[in-house]
Order: structure tokens, then sequence, then C-alpha cells
């Protein structure tokens, strides 16, 4: 099952085509951090989804070594079986903040449909259920209480998102696809983070140990990093959403 999710996950995030009839139902919304002139080369958020599986260590290991802050978002399911990781995090508060992707990894849409084959969560209880057991696993593995949500597949209905910003999140939309849900390839993946530019949140994922994105993902960032880019968190950046998602 937990392969499957990962699978599922990663299908998600690669494709871009909604299937015809959907199109008008659910979004995709974006997110840009708020200008701010700084020296050098501007600002990034990274933002790394833990959907299911395991931890991808060259990723975590490359932030570490390197200071790199990273907004990870983290299911009750990837919490429970990777506690070494959430040691390590933890034992960083600086440089990682851990944030709300469900307690399950099911798509925030509150009718029933599939999303990349993803069954949703299907009603507006369901979608609350994913929301707050996502944030119950997070305080019951200790740090401070998550500010913002990110739902599997990262789609929504319109709906959905109004419920989840009542229930005091902001949702997590980005602008580079960082990884293609992990399938892209190790070129390709640092190329698209190495192009970012001042603003930008990437999205990429941190559970896939064995796919080649991960080692892309460490050299974009490091890219990055030589061109005098700063790396922000979420919760340290005025980060603007589309689709009525932030403000
Ligand atoms: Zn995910």
């Amino acid at each position: 099952m937990g392969l499957l999710r990962n699978s599922l996950c990663a299908m998600a995030l690669s494709l871009f085509a909604t299937p015809p009839g959907n199109a008008a139902t659910l979004v995709e919304p974006t997110l840009h951090l708020k200008p701010q002139a700084v020296e050098g080369g501007g600002r990034v958020a990274l933002t790394l989804d833990a959907c299911g599986g395991k931890t991808d260590t060259r990723i975590l290991s490359a932030l570490v070594d390197n200071r790199i802050p990273a907004t990870i978002f983290v299911t009750g399911i990837w919490l429970k079986r990777n506690a070494a990781a959430v040691e390590i995090m933890r034992a960083h508060p600086d440089l990682f903040e851990l944030e709300n992707h469900g307690g399950r990894h099911i798509p925030a849409v509150d009718m029933p449909r599939k999303i990349y084959g993803i069954s949703s969560a299907g009603s507006p209880d369901a979608v609350q259920a994913e929301v707050e057991s996502g944030a119950a696993a997070l305080a019951s593995a200790g740090g401070p209480a998550p500010k913002w949500f990110r739902g599997a597949t990262a789609e929504y209905s319109p709906s959905a998102i109004a419920m989840i910003r009542k229930l005091g999140f902001k949702i997590a939309g980005f602008s580079v696809n960082g990884d293609g849900g992990s399938l892209l390839g190790a070129k390709e993946t640092a190329r698209r983070i190495g192009a970012a530019k001042d603003g930008d949140v990437i999205i990429a994922h941190i559970n896939q140990p064995t796919h080649a994105a991960g080692e892309g993902v460490v050299q974009g960032l490091l890219a990055l990093r030589a061109k005098g880019m700063t790396f922000v968190r979420l919760d340290d950046a005025d980060g603007v959403g589309n689709d009525g998602t932030t403000e």
C-alpha cells in the first residue's frame, strides 16, 4: 500500500493535463513570495513533500550540510515510518519547518472523483478529517503546530479551499514544479530548480530515495546557492497565493 501511495503521489505532480470535464471544478493554486529587495540573487522557498514511503537522505543530508532551510510537508503515514528523519529535522529547528500534508495523503476535494487515479476525500467531512488528522499527527510528533496545508496532488475544489482556510490553515501552492512528482531525471530536475527566480516557491519530494530526481534536487539547490540565492521557509516570508489560498 505504501508503494502504491508513493507511485500515485509521484504521478500526481508529474501530469498537468486535467482529464476532460474536470477542468472547471478543480484548481491547482500557485504561491509566490512577496518581492523583497535583498542583496544578491533574491529569495526562494524550497518546499518538499513527504507523501509516504521513506526519506531521501541525499536531500536531507545536503540541506543539513549546506544549511539550506526548507519547509517539509509531511503526512501522518510518513511521520509514522520515518522517526529517524523526523528526529534530524527536529534537531535543526532553524532549518526545518514541518507542515501539514494530510493524515492519509487523500486529495482535498469534497466531491467523489478520481484525481490522477487517486480517490478524492469525497465529502466536506472527509476533507476536514484529512486536514485535522495531518495536524494531529504533527502535534503528536512534537514541535510547533502547523500553519500551512498542502493536499495530496496539490489540487483542490474551491469549496474545500474555503473550508481549509476556515480550519485555520494557509494553503501552499507553488510556482516551480522542481521534480515532476519525483519522476523527472536528475538533469532536468537540476535545470528546473537551478532556474528558480526571486520570489519562487519550489516543490519537490523528499520521500523517494531510489529516484534519480533526488540527485537533481541537490544539484539544483547547490546551483542556486552558488548564484547567491537566499532560501526561506514559508513561515519566514509573506507568501501570496491565488484562488483564495492565503488571504
Ligand atoms: Zn504528496
